[in-house]
């Protein structure tokens, strides 16, 4: 059994960032509330409908306020599942947010979300 965390019939995908004259219409798409990891609209980069994002609470929990929903710190990924065109960032995350927490260890966690495209993948195909 290979017990690797990289299976070898994964092909190595190339991730990118934003290009830079397409940063405004970047934050533009994501700048759309999703309560969960599909954002609704279409990539600006490569115009498929493939948009995704994660936030990752940090281990600061915010200080719960009966009847506030407020933000927490942690990191947020903003992606193309097609075009692997990414973003990563320290934020904070919504309180709209109420995506389930992806079941992976998040230290293997990086900027690229290659791991997570893999999860969430896994979560679109129905499995
Ligand atoms: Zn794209």
């Amino acid at each position: 059994m290979n017990r690797d965390m990289e299976s070898p019939d994964i092909p190595c995908r190339e991730w990118k960032g934003v290009p830079e004259n397409c940063t405004n219409a970047w934050k533009e798409a994501f700048d759309v509330p999703s309560e969960g990891y599909f954002v609704p609209g279409y990539c600006p980069v490569c115009g498929a409908e493939t948009l995704r994002r994660y936030y990752y609470p940090g281990c600061t929990q915010a200080h719960e306020v009966p009847g506030m929903l407020i933000p927490k710190p942690g990191s947020s990924w903003e992606w193309c599942s097609s075009c692997r065109s990414y973003e990563h960032a320290q934020a904070l995350v919504p309180a709209y947010w109420c995506a389930a927490t992806l079941n992976l260890d998040h230290y293997i966690l990086t900027p690229v979300p290659e791991v997570l495209d893999q999860a969430i993948s896994t979560i679109d195909s129905g499995l």
